[in-house]
């Protein structure tokens, strides 16, 4: 067996000990006989997973009592209309922070629901950071502010967040989540799917103040209703079983790690490792975000001409540093260096890349 370092942005690398346990279990789980993909949703068996899976990310995100979690289907993208439809309401106006071409989409769902403005965007700029706080202003009767917490096709990232004075803030934390702690209790509503930093594809986890999607309209379509989704504790209908039974795998092997506090540390050592050879050769490698910006979860920069960028995909590949290319709507390279991420793929990155330069400049 060979296994690569994978920098693939999503689906994306998932620890080797939890594909271990799930190959290990996988013909007779928990003592059931069957397989995890083969019981009922409303078994005991998953039941526990459920449970568990809620408990131990509660545990993570150190969440307060006010909010549940739960987990739908239809990936990041269903929720760019889920959000509207649950919480723009007529007379209001909803804001959009527009950092990138997933915050894009999410308010171009908006505008289809009711009136959508964005207060901010860097677009003009190709996407190269995320406001300042201070820059954030708020529409009158502003039903929610909606940011994307990590841009992860233009690799920048929120470390201070907008203040709303008390307008509802959402968030789609889709590829960040869980890889550092954040205060929780500024959010409504966060949405993730869940396969870029925690998962497989296939399930999204949703962590919501109760009141806040508590009293909505009863006319939504029911799979996109959050309140129904709570109250049903994601089991309205069949849920992504084996989608949140590797969620609640990763959950434990994040404990392990000793919480997000440990993952923090050590996810800003591998980004700093990487943003390192940015700005030891900036002519050569051409950051894209500002530097207040920087994710720690999507490293994104250019090489001089697009043959260069093509040859250090190809050549990393053949060292065993697999999907360094950029997104297909911006090119350039880019290293997704999420929880599975070792340190040493990112040593042998930052190895590689001063290699590449030395024989290339
Ligand atoms: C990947 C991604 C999405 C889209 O997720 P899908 O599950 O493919 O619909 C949305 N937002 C962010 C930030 C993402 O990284």
């Amino acid at each position: 067996m060979s296994r690569i370092f994978n920098f693939n942005a999503g689906p994306a690398a998932l620890p080797l000990e939890v594909l271990e346990e799930v190959q290990a279990e996988l013909l007779d789980f928990a003592d059931t006989g069957m397989s995890i993909l083969e019981i009922s949703h409303r078994s005991p068996a998953f039941e526990k997973v459920l449970e568990e899976t809620k408990q131990d990310i509660a545990e993570l995100l150190h969440l307060p009592e006010d909010y549940g979690i739960f987990f739908m289907a239809g990936g990041g993208s269903l929720q760019f209309s889920c959000v509207p439809y649950n919480f723009l309401t007529e007379g209001k106006t909803a804001a959009y922070a527009d950092t990138g071409s997933f915050s894009d989409k999410a308010f171009q769902e908006a505008e289809k629901v009711g009136r959508a403005v964005k207060v901010f965007s860097s677009k003009a700029e190709g996407y190269d950071r995320v406001p300042r706080p201070e820059e954030v202003v708020l529409p009158e009767n502003c039903a929610y502010l909606h940011i994307t917490g990590n841009n992860t096709i233009e690799g920048t990232e929120y470390f201070a967040y907008p203040e709303t004075n008390g307008v509802p803030l959402i968030a789609d934390m889709s590829s960040e989540i869980l890889s550092r702690p954040f205060p929780v209790e500024k959010f409504s509503l966060i949405y993730s799917g869940v396969q870029k930093n925690i998962g497989p594809a296939g399930a999204v986890l949703v962590i919501a103040r109760r009141d806040f999607v508590a009293g909505r309209d009863k006319k939504l379509p029911v799979m996109m209703n959050y309140e129904t989704m709570l109250e049903k504790d994601s089991l309205y209908n069949t849920p992504p079983v084996f989608a949140i039974y590797i969620v609640g795998k990763v959950a434990k092997w994040l404990k392990k790690q000793g919480g997000l506090e440990a993952m923090e540390a050590v996810n800003r050592k591998k980004a700093a490792l990487l943003y390192g050879m940015l700005d030891r050769y900036p002519a050569f490698y051409k950051g894209r975000a500002e530097k207040d910006s920087r994710s720690i979860m999507n490293v994104t920069f250019n090489l001089p001409t697009k043959e260069l960028e093509a040859q250090f995909a190809e050549e990393g590949k053949r060292r065993g540093l697999g999907g360094l290319k950029g997104h297909r709507s911006v090119g350039g390279i880019r290293a997704s260096i999420y929880n599975a991420m070792p340190l040493e793929g990112c040593e042998a990155l930052a190895k590689f890349m001063e290699e590449f330069y030395q024989a290339n400049k």
